[in-house]
């Protein structure tokens, strides 16, 4: 195929590269998500919008680090920031609390009200693990639910039915728990509920049966960032957890700051009782946040010497009678220092961001209608992704599996070759980076594909 060779041809140092990092690391990578065949690009500069390879090829990027920076590459406010935090108090690592853990909190409740009391992690995945332990304390419940196509983090509880074969995946109104790796319990499998996204009355239907043990629904509110929830549905999966008895939790670790600066439940007007954010926070670096209603967030309060995680000052009490929360790195005030220069930035370019995208988005569907291809720009705020389907609305995972994954993977290496970084088959994120200059190029490196008549 045309698309491989050239990109073959393009990125030599990248396969010599991978071939040594193979004797390193399984499959030449540190994270399954990296890989991809016939192999990674490897990248070795960036900055701002751009990335260049090792064979210096250079690309505009919009996989962004799986959408965490909101700034794009190397911006001076956060370089400024970190520098500024280095210089003063080193790493400022004291392992007490500090004045930084206090401003990014205030600044996070401002714009997520429903976030009254918060702990801060070290990656989006602690910050679900986190909230779940939460509402199952807070409940005394065991289960969790959770939606089919929903990626919450890579541990077993929710490791479940986030990308199933649809041979293996049951019925759509009930779908069954399928596991998604080697090595999990097959626990699991009863303990992970698995709910349908957008089918409120199939969802009533499974919480009904289950409420007993369920403690928490956990929630992409847009399922991998750009398929949104019907309002009716989210409006209704409130006012039926809450009935229920079951903590609604907001995972937005890829949504917030980036369909809006308050996240989904801004742009829905739906109060969680627990959210979790990461990625754009953390201004290229790791962290999470878990925040909620303050009467939950307290059962993580620690009440004394006892009830902390200490065995040499424990005074009887056991430590299993409280939230256990820990962690040498939480709230680290270099990540926070850059995860506040980010939002200070984007109190001012967010609306920047949001209008490049919609103008990227709305130049491709024109180009797709010229070229009469079936292919859409769907998504929401900075994040889209190119689908190609008859369909009239993706609605969930089922609607996206069958679209034309195939052609949109040629696509995409087609995109490689003209400067468009792309991971295949991933979603486009957008930076304060990117302009109009930007948004040409892509437009016409995608003329340049669609002229040759894919199919
Ligand atoms: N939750 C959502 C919605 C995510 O998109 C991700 C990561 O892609 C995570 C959780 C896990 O975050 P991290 O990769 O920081 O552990």
């Amino acid at each position: 195929k045309e698309s491989l060779v050239t990109f073959l041809e393009k990125t030599n140092q990248s396969k010599r590269f991978l071939e040594k990092a193979e004797m390193i690391m399984p499959g030449g990578v540190t994270a399954n998500i990296k890989y991809f065949a016939p192999y990674p690009i490897v990248l070795s500069k960036a900055q701002g919008a751009y990335v260049t390879d090792v064979d210096g090829n250079q690309y505009i990027d919009y996989l962004l680090s799986y959408g965490a920076l909101m700034l794009g590459h190397g911006h001076s406010q956060i370089k400024e920031a970190v520098v500024r935090q280095l210089e003063e108090d080193g790493t400022n690592l004291f392992g007490t609390p500090h004045q930084l853990e206090v401003e990014m909190g205030e600044t996070i409740q401002t714009l997520y009200p429903s976030m009254e009391r918060l702990r801060y992690t070290n990656s989006g995945t602690e910050a679900t693990l986190l909230a779940l332990r939460i509402a199952a304390a807070y409940t005394g419940k065991r289960k969790i639910a959770k939606f089919e196509g929903h990626y919450h983090g890579g541990y077993d509880e929710v490791l479940v039915s986030v990308n199933p074969s649809l041979a293996k995946a049951g019925p759509e109104e009930r779908p069954h728990a399928v596991l998604e790796s080697k090595g999990m319990s097959q626990s699991h499998l009863e303990t992970t509920i698995v709910l349908p996204f957008n089918d409120l009355e199939s969802c009533e239907q499974i919480l009904r049966d289950n409420h007993k043990d369920i403690s928490a629904v956990i929630i992409e509110p847009l399922q991998a960032g750009f398929i949104p929830a019907k309002p009716i549905f989210i409006e209704g999966l409130r006012k039926l957890t809450e009935e229920l008895d079951i903590l609604l939790i907001f995972d937005e670790v890829k949504t917030g700051f980036r369909v809006s600066l308050g996240g989904a439940q801004e742009l829905y007007h739906v109060e969680p009782d627990i959210t979790t954010l990461g990625k754009v926070i953390g201004g290229g670096f790791p962290v999470g946040i878990v925040g909620g209603r303050k009467d939950i967030m307290m059962v993580s309060a620690p009440k004394g010497s006892a009830d902390v995680f200490d065995h040499s000052q424990s005074k009887g009490s056991s430590a299993s009678e409280v939230l256990f929360h820990s962690g040498t790195y939480n709230g680290h005030p270099t990540i926070l220092a850059a995860g506040l220069a980010t939002i200070s930035v984007l109190k001012n370019e967010m609306n920047h961001v949001l209008n490049t995208t919609e103008e990227l988005k709305s130049r491709l569907e024109w180009l797709f209608q010229k070229h009469h291809i079936p292919m859409k720009a769907i998504g929401v705020g900075s994040i889209f992704s190119v689908v190609l389907t008859e369909i009239e609305k993706i609605q969930n995972y089922r609607d996206l599996q069958l679209t034309n994954l195939r052609l949109r993977k040629e696509i995409d290496l087609h995109l490689l070759g003209e400067g468009i970084y792309m991971k295949p088959l991933n979603r486009y994120s957008l930076s304060t980076a990117h302009t109009e200059l930007e948004v040409k190029s892509t437009v016409q490196a995608y003329e340049h594909i669609l002229a040759k008549g894919l199919r």
